[in-house]
């Protein structure tokens, strides 16, 4: 599966590595195949699936289907109509904010986190936060690829299992 993910140096500014997911989507087999392998592990009963916009919502939304669960976008800031639930946390340069329905999460719904990649983990722990305000029961957070040397990790709870498909040091 590796291979059905591209590498660009410098990308979205100089000194990033960027990894796309996008020919590894185009791949039947492998779209398929990541999609099996989440649900694979996860544990049988799931009543909401929550994606990361916007490539959480590409690989949320047919986990969510596959597994007869539900699906809830976590959104980037001004988004959401209503008065949603917001979350703000620190990037290399600013900030950024995620937000949440307020009435999305029922409590003690059994809900699974998804998003593409897992990097240095701030925005997985923030949506985890945030999740974890509604009061409901966290099974477990979903990536396609951990970036090992970023220790995103290492910023998660330790009591949320993380599922990866791939890992690259
Ligand atoms: P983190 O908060 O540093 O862990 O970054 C993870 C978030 O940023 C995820 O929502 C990713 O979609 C996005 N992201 C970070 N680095 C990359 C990359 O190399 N390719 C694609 N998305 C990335």
């Amino acid at each position: 599966m590796a291979s059905h993910i591209d590498t660009y140096q410098d990308f979205p500014e100089p000194g990033v590595l960027f990894r796309d997911i996008t020919p590894l989507l185009r791949d039947p087999e492998s779209f398929h195949a990541v999609i099996g392998h989440w649900s694979a592990i996860l544990p049988e009963q799931v009543d909401l699936v929550v994606g990361v916009e916007a490539r959480g919502f590409v690989l949320g939304a047919p986990l969510a289907y596959e597994m007869g669960a539900g699906f809830i976008p976590a959104r980037k800031a001004g988004k959401l109509p209503g008065a949603p639930r917001s979350i703000s946390y620190d990037l290399e340069y600013g900030s950024a904010q995620i937000e949440i329905a307020v009435d999305a999460l029922p409590r003690g719904a059994r809900v699974v986190v998804v998003d593409d990649l897992l990097a240095t983990g701030g925005t997985a722990a923030a949506t985890i936060e945030l999740v974890r305000r509604f009061d409901v029961e966290l099974l477990g957070v979903s990536f396609l690829l951990e970036l090992e040397g970023l220790g995103g990790r290492d910023r998660l709870p330790a009591d949320v299992p993380v599922v990866t498909v791939e890992s690259v040091p």
